[in-house]
């Protein structure tokens, strides 16, 4: 017994230390990935559900690397986040938005975009500036971009948070809260944020009509934007009937795959076209 307790450590720690080389392996493509233009966005409709119109689009990064192929975001924006580059990867993904932002506005496609500004970012002692900064020299009225940002957003500094959200609102871009109910959500966050809308997390909309506990919290969410006049967003909409429920239920905003999964500048003005058309 002893012996393989041994083994088992030896193997513990083994793949430990394969985890630490892995890691360290995939910061290394990380620091290089945006010199090599290995980045790229990609776009989310976002419906008016009522008025059947798309309004936003999300921005959501992709990484092709050349060996590791596609790297999903879960994978690597945590990692940015922990060593900080983030902060470099996000401007850029802001930079290319804005871009995007004002091809769109010339071309007469009146979407808003939503950009997921990472908690490390709105750390950063400047980042009011460069966002302002960006869209003025892109020239995108602050009104087309939304912020996403999330719940912890608001726990290491409130009062920071508070204070910066509060300039880039003034400024007249709108702030929402992603991921709504998975994390530590405090109606005082609410309360104090300039916040315009909510977003009820994918994993409540999944099994939507099968769980009566994600009926009842998406219910509470719907509920609570409309007593506090917030838009409420459901993401991960996938079937006709979490449609036609949030509709009911008066749920104004919605994206998922029942409507289009994420995809390429180009192929968006394609899909708004032929929405409207329908
Ligand atoms: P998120 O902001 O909550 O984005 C929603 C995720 O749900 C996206 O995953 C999207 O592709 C996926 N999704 C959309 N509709 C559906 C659906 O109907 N069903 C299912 N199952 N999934 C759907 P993605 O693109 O893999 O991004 C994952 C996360 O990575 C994002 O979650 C966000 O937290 C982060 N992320 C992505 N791009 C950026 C970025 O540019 N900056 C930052 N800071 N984070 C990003
Ligand atoms: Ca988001
Ligand atoms: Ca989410
Ligand atoms: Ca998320």
């Amino acid at each position: 017994a002893k012996q393989s307790g041994h083994n088992h450590l030896q193997f513990y720690v083994a793949s430990i230390d394969q985890e630490i080389r892995d890691r360290k392996l995939l910061e290394r493509d990380l620091s290089e990935a945006l010199a090599k233009g290995e980045f790229h966005l990609v776009y989310q409709p976002q419906v008016d559900l009522e008025t059947r119109r798309i309004i936003g689009a999300e921005a959501l990064i992709r990484w092709n690397h050349p060996t590791r192929g596609f790297v999903p975001p879960d994978h690597f924006i945590p990692v940015a986040e922990a060593n900080g580059a983030i902060v470099e990867i996000g401007q850029w993904v802001l930079e290319q938005a804005c871009w995007q932002a004002s091809q769109w506005a010339a071309k007469g496609i009146g979407v808003r975009i939503a950009v997921n500004l990472s908690a490390v970012q709105l750390q950063q002692a400047d980042v009011v500036e460069d966002i302002l900064d960006t869209l003025h020299r892109h020239n995108v009225a602050a009104g087309r971009l939304e912020l996403e940002v999330t719940e912890t957003s608001f726990m290491t500094n409130l009062a920071d948070a508070v204070d910066k959200l509060h300039q880039l609102n003034q400024a007249g871009i709108s702030i929402a809260v992603d991921d709504f109910g998975t994390g530590y959500s405090s109606l005082t966050y609410l309360k104090k944020m300039p916040v315009q809308h909510l977003k009820i997390d994918k994993q409540f909309i999944r099994d939507l009509l099968l769980n009566e506990e994600d009926t009842r919290i998406a219910n509470t969410i719907i509920d609570l934007g409309r007593s506090l006049n917030l838009s409420v967003v459901a993401e991960g909409v996938e079937t006709a009937e979490q449609e036609y429920y949030l509709t009911q239920r008066g749920c104004r905003l919605a994206q998922g795959y029942y409507f289009s999964k994420p995809i390429p500048a180009r192929e968006f003005e394609t899909f708004v076209h032929s929405f409207h058309e329908q």
